[in-house]
């Protein structure tokens, strides 16, 4: 069990002792959300092990009907076990454990608001955060673009946590499965936590792309057109495995 828990007073509090621990607010889990934290917790494990995230850096979440399973905040992944299980409503409310959700839950609960989302993946990558640092919208070095919908954008700098950072993020989002957050990170969805996961990974790779092709001295990569993008995200529907 992590040790940070809510306070049961202002529900803002650290608690100290494992003695005292409150019990956990709101109803226990579901079979199906005890499933879908062990594969969130994977899943934010992952950002960690391979190099997305340092620390407790970025929040994962996915959506079980009208629950929302959050990372908690500033909790190291490899600490959180089955029973720090921490759900919100779509409202934000707490519904499921003690400990404090994740600061970025404007962002998280905008995308589940506005979109089929199932799974969110939230990084600060770093070649994808020093892209958000350059360029408004990531140059179409790579046909993968349209696995994200087409030309990734650059949401405007807001501070983290807040309901405008969380509106910059959905503009920057129109069509799109993923887009970077200036001077911060990268948010992806999609229908699974694989599939959010992957989106991120694939993202970082392209901004990583992109500042190795464009560092060449005297040398300027060749763009994409929007349209070749875009047949791209035509054919990628076909892709892999049918059925
Ligand atoms: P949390 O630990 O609150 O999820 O915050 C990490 C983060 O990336 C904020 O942008
Ligand atoms: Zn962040």
């Amino acid at each position: 069990m992590a040790e940070q828990q809510r306070d049961q007073g202002d529900g803002r509090g650290t608690r100290e002792g494992a003695q005292d621990v409150p019990e956990a607010w709101g109803r226990s889990a579901l079979p199906e959300e005890a499933r879908a934290w062990e594969a969130l917790v994977a899943t934010a494990r992952r950002t960690v092990f391979e190099g997305l995230v340092v620390g407790t850096s970025g929040n994962v979440s996915v959506r079980v009907g009208d629950t929302v399973l959050v990372t908690p905040s500033g909790v190291p992944y490899d600490r959180l076990a089955p029973d720090d299980v921490t759900g919100v409503d779509l409202a934000g409310r707490q519904v499921l454990g003690t400990l404090l959700p994740t600061s970025e839950l404007p962002m998280h609960l905008a995308v589940y608001r506005t979109t089929d989302a199932v799974a969110i993946v939230h990084t600060h990558a770093v070649h994808a955060t020093a892209v958000s640092t350059l360029v408004p919208e990531l140059p179409t070095i790579h046909y993968m673009a349209a696995a994200l919908g087409g030309p990734v954008r650059v949401a405007p700098y807001a501070t983290y946590g807040t309901d405008e950072l969380a509106e910059n993020m959905l503009r920057a989002l129109a069509d799109r499965t993923g887009c970077l957050l200036q001077n911060h990170g990268t948010i992806t969805y999609g229908a699974t936590l694989d599939q959010a996961y992957d989106r991120t990974a694939q993202l970082e790779w392209m901004c990583r792309l992109w500042l190795t092709a464009s560092s060449v001295p005297g040398l300027t990569p060749a763009l994409l057109s929007r349209e070749q993008v875009a047949e791209v995200g035509e054919r990628l529907r076909g892709y892999g495995q049918q059925g």
